[in-house]
């Protein structure tokens, strides 16, 4: 691996996939470089895939992509340990030609947009893991060093997509290591059923998709959400909390998976399937305030690499595609213009996130992480709250509707006091802000 290149892109994930390929298209001489066997080998995602950033990249990507369906219903249910309180949304403007949103399988779609990126004409290399990056006499970024016999490469820039453990930067002293409490481990498993069974159970019809997000008290007080997602003949099933709150309270997240999957509203959903798949994967959820550098002399990072992911939309994919594609534009604008890779020009990588969805929504909800890890009440109390106030409300049991409302006020306020509740409002108006 003598050769040099003009930039190396760090993992065939969604934000290496999206800067190799808008790259290669643009006829530039690029190496990626992957670990695992192949892309997506590595690779966990609920998941959500938002058209959009795909588009963004190749319009024509629904016919040829692994999707699995498209998305008409999304469900928020809030568990307490008997009952569940929610909203759902569907609408048949979501079956329309170009579905905006699709349930996907991780190492499936990353193969073939990996695929799309061989025949855009980039080198790609697996089973090959980056270990640092290299630097020349003035500190610039000039290349990386791999776990292969004579594995260093150069190349005038280098864009790390290498996930949410962010390894490299750290080993190479550009970005700090990532903290407990930033970070939350996620468990899924696969339940395979047939596809009328799902569409049953889900009332759904041929490829038409429906995504359960859970929160409440299925997490035992720890800051994290379930998922169920609708696959073809499968649903994606799984759960993810923070870091430092498993680590604290001594709890293995398949625990909390199973105690989801055993929940009274649950359970029937999954009756009879057969699970063929378990994985386990960090999310980067320590939002605005976590964001590293992004870039440097001669370097720029992307995707959950750089901590670009929003746990209140659980939206990650498309920031990776999108600071993919952003951070490959900026080299080739500077390419275009002959203007020099160093760390004053790649700070228009910057500016474009900064212009972008990405760094906007992750600004406005800048406050959130802090407040959630910090004011437990929302996912343990108020569930149980809500539910109970629900159930007060709907049980017919001939006690007039005045009684029960005084009831309800009065569960709350015992449970957390007039002054606790008005704060609470505060704090979830202010984060939502
Ligand atoms: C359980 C779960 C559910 C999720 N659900 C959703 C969802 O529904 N919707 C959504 O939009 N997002 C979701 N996400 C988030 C989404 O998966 C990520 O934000 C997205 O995958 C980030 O892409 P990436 O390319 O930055 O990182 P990754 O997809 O993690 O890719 C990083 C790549 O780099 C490779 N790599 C790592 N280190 C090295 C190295 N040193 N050398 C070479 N290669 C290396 C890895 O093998 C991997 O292929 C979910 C995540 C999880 C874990």
């Amino acid at each position: 691996m003598a050769e040099k290149f003009d930039v190396i892109v760090v993992g065939a994930g969604m934000a290496g996939n999206a800067a190799a390929y808008t790259l290669a298209k643009a006829g530039v001489n690029v190496l990626q470089i992957e670990r695992g066997e192949y892309a997506g080998s590595k690779n966990v995602q609920g998941g959500i895939l938002y058209a959009q950033a795909v588009e963004a990249l190749i319009p024509e990507f629904r016919e040829s992509a692994p999707l699995e369906r498209h998305i008409i219903e999304q469900r928020i249910w809030v568990l307490n340990d008997k009952s569940y309180i929610g909203t759902h949304f569907r609408s048949d403007n979501f079956n329309e030609e170009r579905p905006n949103r699709y349930t996907l399988v991780r190492a499936q779609f990353d193969k073939w947009l990996n695929g799309e990126v061989k025949k855009a004409g980039a080198t790609v290399i697996t089973e090959t893991t980056v270990l640092e990056l290299l630097k020349d006499e003035t500190g610039k970024v000039n290349g990386v060093r791999c776990d292969r016999e004579n594995g260093e490469v150069r190349a005038d820039c280098v864009i790390l997509c290498d996930g949410v453990n962010a390894l490299v930067g750290s080993r190479s002293g550009v970005r700090k290591e990532i903290n407990s409490k930033e970070v939350a481990l996620a468990v899924k498993e696969m339940h395979f059923l047939p596809r009328d069974v799902i569409n049953e159970r889900f009332n759904i019809q041929e490829s038409e998709g429906v995504v359960i997000e859970i929160l409440g008290t299925v997490t035992e007080g720890m800051l994290g959400t379930g998922f169920i997602y609708t696959n073809g003949e499968s649903l994606s099933v799984g759960i993810g909390v923070i870091v430092s709150d498993l680590m604290k309270n001594r709890i293995n997240p398949s625990t909390l998976l199973e105690k989801m999957k055993s929940h009274p509203s649950v359970a029937p959903l999954l009756k009879g399937s057969e699970v063929k798949e378990y994985s386990a994967h960090l999310l980067p959820e320590g939002g605005y305030d976590s964001v590293p550098e992004l870039s440097g002399n001669g370097w720029m990072v992307c995707g959950d690499s750089a901590h670009l992911l929003n746990a209140i939309h659980r939206e990650g994919s498309n920031m990776a595609l999108t600071s993919g594609r952003l951070a490959a534009e900026t080299y080739l604008e500077l390419r275009d213009k002959g203007q020099p890779i160093n760390a004053e020009n790649l700070k228009k990588y910057n500016q474009k996130l900064e212009n972008s969805f990405v760094l906007k929504d992750l600004k406005k909800y800048r406050r959130m992480p802090h407040i959630m890890l910090e004011n437990k009440q929302f996912v343990t109390m108020y569930p149980d709250l809500l539910a109970g106030a629900a159930e007060t409300l709907l049980r017919v049991d001939g006690v007039d509707k005045k009684t029960k409302e005084k009831k309800i006020t009065k569960d709350f306020r015992s449970a957390r006091g007039i002054f606790g509740l008005v704060g609470d409002a505060f704090k979830l108006v202010r984060a939502w802000r």
